[in-house]
């Protein structure tokens, strides 16, 4: 069969068009001497050209093999077209064009210009700012190699650590978008300093919410921000319950897709009627559920993660380790002490308090440690010191029962307790509180 019309048409101009946008247009943009007219004629011409393809195309006329051939063309040139769009941002943004055209910010000149919103518009501005000090990913930018999403990641990180701009270049072209977002993460946790990990946490903690609302379908909908702990606790106790209706469900050949599961999970669980726990199957009864830790051993000690270590929880991102480490006395963490890639010690720290020690402890701690608090009820482990990587940590001297106000704030406050002469003593943290302007979040006490 001879090929279509179409066919020979977008062959012969896809071609030509494609050897422009990689070769001619790149080339255009990085030398200074190619006049500006010459530039913006050359776009104007390829512009009308895809405008007048576009128009003509019939994609139910060509093959399958040829729709893919031209799908990654598209994509090509989308990408290019991100990079230009990038590249040129900054410098229009210094202009006075938007202010001329009635716009209160650059971002909102640039919103209207792009159909985007705001958001967008300022991730563009932030995205071409940081560009400034990244000339690696700015060449990799003008290649083509990088998509708008893969280079808003990239600077976003590298900017707090430029010396790892290489890294996350090899990321974008080695593993999937997920997999380039997950590194950047991490990148950003190793960048920062103790005290700035701990304001981070601070921050997103401050910054949890739970929202609900209902679609105009009468769907209803929710959306929640958490710190990192208490997602991978959510999330684990969501996947023990998801799996277990999903085991059953199969039985009777029945197949729903495991966000569907998920949903089920969420309101059995919340509803405090979760299958799993009423199976008479004794392995399906999940114990609580735990949240698996893979942390560096030299971060571990120290305190902290720094360039090359890593302290997340798979599917979920990095935490920091001041957290894991005041966080040690509930059961539902799982530590992995990881030594390069191998994990070298399994920490399972709530669980590793044997039944004869809990007892005794609730025994001489009947109420909150903390002196003057008297609080007897939804008492806590704290393991005031505890050896992480040898997992040292059942032993009734590094035990103390505290409430959950008194947790919280060892927690997220910095506050410390240390055993004293005539009992705990109970320290402010380094620097002072600041209770009066700054109030805790919580009061559970
Ligand atoms: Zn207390």
């Amino acid at each position: 069969m001879p090929p279509s019309p179409d066919l020979v048409h977008l062959a012969c101009h896809i071609i030509p068009i494609y050897l422009l946008i990689n070769y001619v247009i790149p080339g255009v943009l990085i030398h200074p001497h190619a006049t500006l007219s010459s530039v913006i004629t050359v776009l104007e011409n390829v512009r009308r050209d895809v405008t007048r393809l576009l128009a003509e195309a019939d994609p139910d006329r060509v093959t399958t093999a040829k729709a893919a051939e031209l799908m990654t063309l598209f994509a090509e040139i989308e990408r290019l077209g991100a990079a230009g769009k990038v590249l040129y941002t900054r410098r229009a943004a210094e202009g006075v064009a938007w202010r001329d055209e009635g716009h209160r910010s650059a971002a909102s000149w640039m919103a209207e210009k792009t159909q985007t919103g705001m958001g967008e518009a300022m991730a563009v501005l932030e995205t071409a700012e940081a560009l400034k000090s990244l000339p690696e990913t700015t060449e990799a930018l003008r290649r083509g190699e990088l998509s708008g999403p893969q280079v808003k990641v990239i600077t976003h990180a590298a900017q707090s650590d430029p010396s790892t701009e290489k890294e996350l270049l090899q990321a974008a072209a080695t593993r999937s978008f997920k997999g380039l977002t997950a590194r950047a993460a991490e990148v950003r946790a190793a960048s920062r300093s103790a005290q700035e990990e701990h304001d981070h946490a601070r921050a997103i903690q401050r910054s949890r919410y739970l929202r609900t609302w209902a679609d105009p379908d009468g769907a209803f909908r929710l959306d929640a921000r958490l710190a990192p702990l208490d997602g991978g606790r959510l999330l684990s106790a969501l996947r023990d319950e998801a799996d277990f209706r999903f085991h059953e469900a199969r039985k009777s050949a029945d197949h729903e897709p495991p966000a569907a599961y998920l949903a089920d999970a969420l309101v059995a669980l919340v509803a405090g009627e979760p299958a799993a726990a009423a199976s008479k199957d004794s392995k399906h009864r999940p114990a609580r559920a735990t949240v698996s830790i893979r942390v560096d051993a030299q971060a571990l000690r120290r305190g902290h993660v720094t360039r090359g270590e890593i302290c997340h929880i798979p599917g979920v991102g990095p935490v920091p380790v001041a957290e894991v480490r005041r966080q040690l006395s509930d059961a539902w963490l799982k530590i992995l002490v990881v030594d390069g890639v191998e994990v070298s010690t399994v920490c399972h720290v709530g669980r590793t308090v044997p039944a004869h020690v809990q007892s005794a402890l609730e025994e001489r701690d009947p109420t909150c440690v903390v002196p003057t608090c008297e609080v007897g009820h939804g008492l806590q482990n704290h393991h005031w010191d505890v050896d992480f990587v040898d997992c040292k940590t059942s032993t009734l001297d590094n035990l103390a029962r505290v409430c959950r106000w008194h947790h919280d704030l060892i927690t997220y406050e910095k506050w410390e307790l240390r055993p004293g002469p005539g009992g705990w003593e109970w320290r402010e943290p380094p620097g002072g509180c600041n209770f009066e302007t700054d109030p805790p979040w919580r009061d559970t006490g």
